[in-house]
């Protein structure tokens, strides 16, 4: 990823005097200034000299869209800024944008206030202006209200960066198909040309065997350091099996982990789709070496669910160099606990589940994987952290994409189940299991998801709404009764 930068640019215009116009480039300046002290933010901003002219407006933003370090505008109008100059910049303008609505004072200074101070302060007044004429441009922007120097505020600012991140960087995943979609199967289809058009994905087939020989390719010397590796970094959990033959299938997963990575670097691809009944050569289904993978930063979608592959990649760059990350991954509903009071969906997969989700150890099993048809393959098992996150599905309804946003609450199932061999996480749909998964059904969504704890609903339905397609959010406000007439009223407004 590029070093993002965002830029701050303030409006106001010449009919308050040339002191005016220095207190606003001085305040605006000590807003830059701390919010990039303030240790908050995982992008720098940079200051921009006063907008008040419209052919400055418009040149700021046309050097805005040709810097590729820029990942989008912050604009806060300090006094009044006629918004009919914007109108240029902004219909030229293609990154994301802001609407920082704040003031330099906190408080107004009842002692001394007078209508000069009226005049330099008036964001109240100014602001309007601007997000009238955003609003009838129909211009996607997020509007962030409250003091700068409030952590809160600043925290919606940092938040939003990372889906202005996501917006910029989706056109750049490039998703690597070696296997079609599992055949029957009807989520995990849909258009990659719309896909491209809408999110810039690009979404590519390799046939098995060309990876496979990369896998094959990979030398003995490397492969015995990545299994040191394994065997120092994760518990080795033999159940009974003899350990050479233990190692042997591990040294398998660790073959097809570099053989993959190398393929993926070279020809440029950040996620990957595999399948079950199209393993071609490769001697086992691509399990801790996926898992591995993932944890890197790769998106990863199961049974050639490459619309998933590419939401978990895009997840894991919109939380990259997040501080206390807990994980993102590849995810798929499994198995219900309905008693009552104790409510919850068992997640995993066959295999692949990401390890920046666990919580406590990670070991490694091998045993036996009746689908695909090969040896018995190796994978990391371990159980995941408590707390909130969300699931998100993307579905291609036939004529348009919609994205689904599930809040969930992640917690230990009651028991282990140690005769379990592969990762899990438990979660309680918001806002109820009952609510959820009915909400979940009516919309349409995969069984298959890319969660993540570190990311918000607002986050990816800000997202959705950059790419021109429909969020529907399942949460604590879900209701049956207003979800199905949301949906109603968005099969017009996205026909
Ligand atoms: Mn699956």
């Amino acid at each position: 990823m590029k070093q993002y930068k965002f830029w701050f640019a303030t409006g106001s215009q010449d009919l308050y005097g040339d002191e005016c116009l220095a207190h606003v480039a001085e305040h605006s300046k000590k807003i830059v200034e701390h919010l990039n002290k303030s240790g908050l933010l995982p992008y720098e901003i940079v200051w921009k000299p006063t907008l008040i002219t419209n052919e400055l407006i418009r040149k700021t933003f046309n050097e805005a869209n040709a810097d590729e370090e820029c990942a989008g505008v912050i604009t806060w109008m300090h006094t009044f800024s006629p918004a009919k100059s914007w109108i240029l910049g902004l219909q030229e303008y293609r990154k994301p944008l802001m609407h920082l609505h704040t003031q330099f004072n906190e408080e107004i200074p009842y002692d001394t206030i007078d209508m000069d101070f009226m005049n330099e302060n008036q964001s109240a007044h100014g602001d309007r202006e601007y997000g009238h004429i955003v609003s009838r441009m129909g211009i996607e922007r997020k509007v962030i209200v409250g003091h700068w120097a409030d952590e809160k505020v600043i925290g919606r600012i940092a938040s939003w960066m990372r889906t202005a991140i996501g917006i910029m960087e989706s056109s750049h995943i490039r998703v690597m198909r070696v296997a079609d979609n599992m055949r029957n199967v009807a989520v995990t289809e849909g258009d990659k040309v719309e896909a491209q058009i809408k999110f810039g994905w690009e979404i590519d087939a390799y046939p098995v065997n060309e990876i496979a020989e990369y896998v094959e390719a990979a030398a003995k010397a490397d492969v015995d350091t990545l299994v040191e590796e394994y065997y120092d970094k994760y518990e080795i959990l033999l159940e009974g099996r003899d350990p050479e033959e233990f190692r042997q299938h591990v040294a398998v997963q660790a073959q097809i982990e570099l053989g993959f990575e190398r393929f993926l670097k070279e020809k440029n691809y950040q996620a990957i789709v595999t399948h079950f009944g199209d393993l071609g050569a490769l001697k086992q289904l691509p399990g801790l070496a996926i898992q591995r993978l993932m944890e890197k930063g790769y998106g990863f979608g199961g049974e050639g669910d490459w619309k998933t592959a590419a939401m978990v990649r895009l997840m894991k760059i919109m939380t990259e160099g997040m501080k206390d990350a807990k994980g993102t991954s590849f995810m798929e509903d499994y198995t219900y606990n309905l008693v009552p009071g104790k409510e919850g969906i068992l997640q995993a997969h066959m295999l692949e589940v990401c390890p920046t989700i666990s919580e406590g150890p990670v070991g490694i099993k091998v045993t036996p994987l009746s689908m695909g048809d090969r040896e018995d393959p190796a994978r990391l098992v371990f159980t995941s952290k408590t707390g909130k996150g969300i699931a998100a599905s993307l579905v291609d309804l036939g004529n348009r994409f919609r994205l689904i946003i599930n809040t969930v609450d992640c917690k230990k199932v009651e028991k282990p189940m140690p005769k379990l061999p592969v990762a899990t996480a438990f979660w309680t749909p918001e806002p109820s299991l009952a609510t959820g998964a009915e909400a979940w059904i009516l919309a349409g969504g995969a069984h298959h998801t890319a969660f993540t704890y570190d990311l918000t609903a607002e986050q990816m339905g800000d997202w959705a709404a950059a790419m021109g397609i429909e969020a529907v959010y399942i949460d604590k406000d879900t209701t049956i009764r207003t979800l199905k007439n949301e949906m109603l009223w968005n099969s017009v407004a996205f026909r």
